[in-house]
Protein backbone atom coordinates (compact mmCIF):
# COMPACT_ATOMS: atom_id res chain seq x y z
CA UNK A 1 0.00 0.00 0.00
CA UNK A 2 1.16 3.24 -0.69
CA UNK A 3 -0.31 6.11 2.30
CA UNK A 4 0.18 9.14 1.65
CA UNK A 5 0.43 11.04 5.50
CA UNK A 6 -0.47 14.70 5.61
CA UNK A 7 0.19 16.04 8.92
CA UNK A 8 -1.17 20.04 10.05
CA UNK A 9 -2.15 22.50 12.36
CA UNK A 10 -5.48 22.47 10.30
CA UNK A 11 -6.63 25.79 12.20
CA UNK A 12 -8.82 25.75 10.09
CA UNK A 13 -7.92 22.90 7.25
CA UNK A 14 -8.64 24.84 4.21
CA UNK A 15 -8.66 24.19 -0.25
CA UNK A 16 -4.87 24.27 -0.08
CA UNK A 17 -4.76 21.44 1.88
CA UNK A 18 -7.01 19.18 0.80
CA UNK A 19 -6.13 20.25 -3.09
CA UNK A 20 -2.04 19.48 -2.69
CA UNK A 21 -3.39 15.95 -0.40
CA UNK A 22 -5.74 15.07 -3.87
CA UNK A 23 -3.10 15.79 -5.90
CA UNK A 24 -0.06 14.01 -4.15
CA UNK A 25 -2.68 11.14 -4.13
CA UNK A 26 -3.55 11.20 -7.95
CA UNK A 27 -0.16 12.35 -9.64
CA UNK A 28 1.86 9.28 -7.11
CA UNK A 29 -0.72 6.98 -7.32
CA UNK A 30 -1.58 6.74 -3.12
CA UNK A 31 -3.85 4.17 -1.93
CA UNK A 32 -5.23 6.35 0.82
CA UNK A 33 -4.22 9.70 2.29
CA UNK A 34 -4.49 9.92 6.08
CA UNK A 35 -4.91 13.98 8.00
CA UNK A 36 -3.20 14.00 10.78
CA UNK A 37 -4.26 16.98 12.56
CA UNK A 38 -1.68 17.45 15.52
CA UNK A 39 -1.81 18.26 18.98
CA UNK A 40 1.18 20.40 20.22
CA UNK A 41 2.90 21.62 17.32
CA UNK A 42 6.31 21.59 17.90
CA UNK A 43 7.13 24.79 15.65
CA UNK A 44 4.20 26.98 16.53
CA UNK A 45 4.66 26.49 20.53
CA UNK A 46 4.21 30.73 20.84
CA UNK A 47 0.63 30.89 18.58
CA UNK A 48 -2.86 30.27 20.22
CA UNK A 49 -3.89 27.16 18.23
CA UNK A 50 -7.81 26.54 18.24
CA UNK A 51 -8.86 23.12 20.52
CA UNK A 52 -7.66 19.91 19.45
CA UNK A 53 -11.32 18.74 19.23
CA UNK A 54 -12.55 21.74 17.14
CA UNK A 55 -9.68 21.23 14.72
CA UNK A 56 -10.42 17.44 14.57
CA UNK A 57 -13.78 18.37 13.55
CA UNK A 58 -13.22 20.48 11.10
CA UNK A 59 -10.49 18.48 9.52
CA UNK A 60 -12.92 14.96 9.70
CA UNK A 61 -15.96 17.37 7.80
CA UNK A 62 -13.74 18.88 5.24
CA UNK A 63 -12.72 15.16 4.07
CA UNK A 64 -15.74 13.85 4.27
CA UNK A 65 -16.39 13.50 0.90
CA UNK A 66 -13.10 12.16 -0.87
CA UNK A 67 -13.50 7.81 -0.55
CA UNK A 68 -9.85 7.99 -0.68
CA UNK A 69 -9.16 10.30 2.84
CA UNK A 70 -9.24 9.31 6.39
CA UNK A 71 -8.20 10.96 9.54
CA UNK A 72 -6.23 10.06 12.71
CA UNK A 73 -6.43 11.03 16.10
CA UNK A 74 -2.99 9.69 16.24
CA UNK A 75 -0.91 12.91 17.09
CA UNK A 76 -3.82 14.83 18.92
CA UNK A 77 -3.58 12.06 21.58
CA UNK A 78 0.05 12.14 21.99
CA UNK A 79 1.09 13.85 24.90
CA UNK A 80 3.72 16.76 24.97
CA UNK A 81 4.64 17.77 21.32
CA UNK A 82 4.07 16.14 18.39
CA UNK A 83 7.04 15.05 16.15
CA UNK A 84 7.11 13.83 12.95
CA UNK A 85 9.48 11.06 14.14
CA UNK A 86 7.64 9.53 16.19
CA UNK A 87 4.38 9.60 13.88
CA UNK A 88 6.24 7.83 10.75
CA UNK A 89 7.31 4.99 13.76
CA UNK A 90 3.60 4.59 14.82
CA UNK A 91 2.67 4.60 11.09
CA UNK A 92 5.12 2.17 10.00
CA UNK A 93 4.32 0.14 13.14
CA UNK A 94 0.54 0.16 12.05
CA UNK A 95 0.88 -0.40 8.64
CA UNK A 96 4.04 -2.84 8.47
CA UNK A 97 3.54 -3.46 4.16
CA UNK A 98 3.02 0.07 3.66
CA UNK A 99 5.56 3.29 1.94
CA UNK A 100 4.58 6.41 3.56
CA UNK A 101 4.72 9.41 1.60
CA UNK A 102 4.83 12.40 3.45
CA UNK A 103 3.09 15.38 2.11
CA UNK A 104 3.86 18.77 2.70
CA UNK A 105 3.91 22.65 1.66
CA UNK A 106 7.57 24.19 0.83
CA UNK A 107 7.32 26.23 3.73
CA UNK A 108 7.03 23.16 5.94
CA UNK A 109 10.11 21.14 4.48
CA UNK A 110 12.03 24.47 3.67
CA UNK A 111 12.85 23.78 7.95
CA UNK A 112 13.54 20.01 7.45
CA UNK A 113 16.69 20.59 8.85
CA UNK A 114 15.86 21.97 12.41
CA UNK A 115 13.41 18.67 12.72
CA UNK A 116 13.77 16.20 15.94
CA UNK A 117 15.55 13.31 14.10
CA UNK A 118 15.69 14.35 10.83
CA UNK A 119 18.43 12.04 10.01
CA UNK A 120 16.21 8.91 10.78
CA UNK A 121 13.05 10.86 9.22
CA UNK A 122 14.44 10.94 6.29
CA UNK A 123 14.76 6.92 6.18
CA UNK A 124 11.25 6.61 6.84
CA UNK A 125 9.40 8.50 4.64
CA UNK A 126 9.68 9.86 0.79
CA UNK A 127 8.26 13.68 1.13
CA UNK A 128 6.15 15.18 -1.45
CA UNK A 129 6.33 18.45 -1.12
CA UNK A 130 3.61 21.22 -3.08
CA UNK A 131 4.62 24.93 -4.01
CA UNK A 132 3.41 28.01 -1.46
CA UNK A 133 3.16 31.37 -3.39
CA UNK A 134 6.12 33.59 -2.16
CA UNK A 135 8.18 30.38 -2.18
CA UNK A 136 10.47 29.24 -4.51
CA UNK A 137 10.84 24.76 -4.93
CA UNK A 138 14.70 25.07 -6.49
CA UNK A 139 15.65 26.84 -3.32
CA UNK A 140 15.03 23.86 -1.63
CA UNK A 141 17.68 22.41 -3.51
CA UNK A 142 20.44 24.69 -1.80
CA UNK A 143 18.37 23.76 1.96
CA UNK A 144 19.03 20.28 1.90
CA UNK A 145 21.82 17.96 1.42
CA UNK A 146 21.34 16.00 -1.70
CA UNK A 147 21.25 12.73 0.11
CA UNK A 148 18.09 14.14 1.41
CA UNK A 149 16.78 14.93 -2.24
CA UNK A 150 16.88 12.30 -3.54
CA UNK A 151 14.20 11.57 -1.35
CA UNK A 152 12.41 14.35 -1.92
CA UNK A 153 9.49 14.26 -5.18
CA UNK A 154 7.19 17.60 -6.33
CA UNK A 155 4.03 18.37 -6.75
CA UNK A 156 2.91 20.30 -9.96
CA UNK A 157 3.52 23.74 -9.74
CA UNK A 158 0.07 25.01 -9.64
CA UNK A 159 -0.24 27.27 -6.35
CA UNK A 160 -3.26 28.19 -4.23
CA UNK A 161 -2.48 31.35 -2.05
CA UNK A 162 -4.70 30.43 0.93
CA UNK A 163 -3.48 29.92 4.32
CA UNK A 164 -4.98 29.17 7.74
CA UNK A 165 -3.60 32.38 9.08
CA UNK A 166 -5.50 33.91 6.09
CA UNK A 167 -8.52 32.44 7.15
CA UNK A 168 -8.14 33.40 11.28
CA UNK A 169 -8.03 36.64 10.04
CA UNK A 170 -10.74 37.05 7.49
CA UNK A 171 -13.18 35.79 10.30
CA UNK A 172 -11.83 38.35 12.71
CA UNK A 173 -12.20 40.73 10.46
CA UNK A 174 -15.76 39.94 9.47
CA UNK A 175 -14.68 38.98 5.58
CA UNK A 176 -16.02 35.91 4.28
CA UNK A 177 -13.89 32.57 3.78
CA UNK A 178 -17.06 31.00 1.77
CA UNK A 179 -14.74 29.13 -1.01
CA UNK A 180 -11.65 29.09 0.51
CA UNK A 181 -12.86 26.16 2.56
CA UNK A 182 -15.59 23.39 2.52
CA UNK A 183 -19.24 24.68 3.68
CA UNK A 184 -18.91 21.98 6.47
CA UNK A 185 -15.90 24.40 7.60
CA UNK A 186 -17.35 27.32 7.32
CA UNK A 187 -20.58 26.11 9.40
CA UNK A 188 -18.67 24.59 11.93
CA UNK A 189 -16.61 28.24 12.26
CA UNK A 190 -19.84 30.06 12.14
CA UNK A 191 -21.85 27.72 14.51
CA UNK A 192 -19.14 27.37 17.46
CA UNK A 193 -17.70 31.06 17.29
CA UNK A 194 -14.32 30.31 16.28
CA UNK A 195 -11.79 33.09 15.22
CA UNK A 196 -13.79 35.98 16.08
CA UNK A 197 -12.28 38.75 18.53
P1 LIG B 1 -0.89 28.66 9.27
O1 LIG B 1 -1.11 29.89 8.43
O2 LIG B 1 -1.63 28.68 10.57
O3 LIG B 1 0.54 28.27 9.41
P2 LIG B 1 -1.25 26.83 7.07
O4 LIG B 1 -2.22 27.30 6.06
O5 LIG B 1 0.20 26.97 6.76
O6 LIG B 1 -1.61 27.46 8.46
P3 LIG B 1 -0.74 24.28 8.29
O7 LIG B 1 -1.74 23.49 9.07
O8 LIG B 1 0.33 25.01 8.98
O9 LIG B 1 -1.60 25.33 7.38
O10 LIG B 1 -0.14 23.40 7.12
C1 LIG B 1 -0.18 22.00 7.03
C2 LIG B 1 0.60 21.61 5.78
O11 LIG B 1 -0.06 22.07 4.60
C3 LIG B 1 2.00 22.24 5.74
O12 LIG B 1 2.91 21.28 5.18
C4 LIG B 1 1.83 23.42 4.80
O13 LIG B 1 3.03 23.76 4.15
C5 LIG B 1 0.81 22.87 3.82
N1 LIG B 1 -0.02 23.91 3.19
C6 LIG B 1 -0.93 24.69 3.80
N2 LIG B 1 -1.52 25.53 2.93
C7 LIG B 1 -0.97 25.28 1.72
C8 LIG B 1 -1.15 25.85 0.41
N3 LIG B 1 -2.01 26.83 0.19
N4 LIG B 1 -0.40 25.34 -0.60
C9 LIG B 1 0.50 24.35 -0.35
N5 LIG B 1 0.72 23.78 0.85
C10 LIG B 1 0.00 24.25 1.88
MG1 LIG C 1 1.68 26.84 8.20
Amino acid sequence: MRLGVMGGTFDPIHYGHLFIAEEARVCFALDKVLFLPNGNPPHKEEAQVTSAQHRYKMTALAIADNPFFEISDRELRREGKAYAYDTLIELHAAHPTAELFYITGVDTIAEFMTWYRHEDVIELTTFLVATRPGYDLNALRGLLPARYLERVAFLTETRLDISSTELRERVRNGLSIRYLTPPTVLETIHAEGLYRP
